[in-house]
């Protein structure tokens, strides 16, 4: 199980996001859930519940 950095719950898949941000000095990872990640809801519903 892992965190959803956006929504806080746990979710059986996490994928990584690298969020853009203004400098590259400081890069944001951030782990979300398929409900969270853009473009992900699509592939997790082909693979059930
Ligand atoms: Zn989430």
């Amino acid at each position: 199980m892992a965190e959803c950095t956006n929504c806080k719950e746990e979710s059986t898949h996490v994928w990584k996001h690298r969020r853009p941000t203004e400098t590259t000095t400081h890069r944001t990872v951030e782990w979300l859930c398929a409900r969270c990640h853009p473009g992900m809801s699509d592939t997790l519903r082909n693979e059930g519940a």
